[in-house]
């Protein structure tokens, strides 16, 4: 019988209890024991830790947050730190550890790895900056979380005759704002990894005006500047007046979609099979529909990349 541990850490994104719940059902279904390790490699380190049952992950695969809850841990950062970890892994007996988490906690995975400890990497942030997979867990709840609140924002900005502009989540990852932007039909579309000048946002604003368009709608990416000084900047030059909208945690919240929970459950089953041949390093995801694997090394050195076909699109249908 094995013996593997499971964490959650970083950020919260909706799914990540039911990634939980799927590492603990295929694991016991392995006839391994395992164990729930609470606030991420905080907890680890700290040796709060329990044993799984069946009914420890009952009725939670459609609950936001993480019932394991998260942490960000500077010790864990340390040599220190890192020798209290194996200490605790040591004595549970834990052979393998799934970490479900951003891409810090899948590099602090791999550090693990270095120090001989299987750990496998599962992705789990709303911001979906992670080049080696399609999707993160919770980034698809927490698009349609931004999706929803942008059509009552439009209901209020068309009311008023008014410009808003709405700041998302996903620090330097424009992804959020730019599908959202897609699917919430916004004017313009303004991301970290597109020079994107306030003008050139004003100048089709003013077009649209001119064209007898009643308001727009403006997605940002949080990393892209501050909402509320383009905001102040798109009101003095285009006379219109502008709101900024903050959207902020509620983004991270919410009961995971279908999309996040299948995709949940098959990463977090998927790190087990792979504990359980003997594999390390890896981190699982997803590429073009198909569950993958991949050193965890290659999959951090992977620059994010925009998909333009998406942002040239979004440019098209709003001209
Ligand atoms: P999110 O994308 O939601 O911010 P994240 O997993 O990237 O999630 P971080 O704060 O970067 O969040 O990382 C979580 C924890 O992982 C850190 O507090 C730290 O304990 C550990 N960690 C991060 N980077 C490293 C690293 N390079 N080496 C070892 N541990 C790390």
């Amino acid at each position: 019988m094995k013996t593997i541990g499971v964490l959650t850490s970083g950020g919260d994104a909706p799914g990540m209890n039911a990634a939980i719940r799927a590492v603990v059902r295929n694991g016991i279904y392995n006839n391994c024991k395992v164990y729930g390790i609470e606030q991420g490699y905080e907890g680890l380190i700290n040796a709060r830790l329990k044993e799984m049952t069946l009914s420890s992950v009952a009725d939670i695969i459609h609950r936001g947050g993480t019932f394991l809850r998260t942490a960000r841990s500077e010790e864990f950062r340390t040599e220190n730190g890192l020798k209290k970890a194996k200490n605790v892994l040591d004595v549970f007996g834990i052979e393998g550890l799934v970490v479900i988490g951003g891409d810090g906690s899948i590099a602090g995975a791999q550090r693990l790895n270095e120090n001989g400890i299987t750990a496998i990497g599962v992705p789990g942030t709303i911001d979906n900056d992670l080049e080696y997979t399609d999707h993160s867990i919770g980034f698809d709840t927490a698009i349609n979380t931004v999706v929803e609140a942008i059509s009552k924002i439009r209901d209020t900005s068309s009311s008023h005759g008014r410009v808003n502009i709405v700041e998302v989540m996903g620090r330097h990852c424009g992804d959020i704002a730019l599908y959202c932007g897609l699917a919430g039909g916004a004017e313009s579309i303004i991301l970290p990894e597109i020079p994107n000048s306030v003008d050139s946002v004003c100048q089709k604003i003013i077009r649209g005006k001119n064209r007898g368009k009643l308001h727009s709608l403006i997605l940002m990416a949080e990393g892209a500047g501050s909402a509320v000084e383009i905001a102040k900047e798109i009101e003095e030059k285009t006379s219109m007046e502008t709101r900024a909208t903050i959207l902020g945690h509620i983004q991270r919240g919410g009961n995971p979609t279908a999309f996040d929970r299948i995709l949940a459950s098959k990463l977090g089953a998927k790190a087990v099979d792979l504990i359980l041949e003997g594999k390390k390093g890896l981190t699982v995801g997803m590429k073009c529909n198909e569950i993958v694997a991949i050193e965890i090394e290659k999959a951090l050195a992977m620059k994010k990349k925009l998909d333009m076909e998406t942002y040239d699109l979004a440019g098209i249908l709003s001209i």
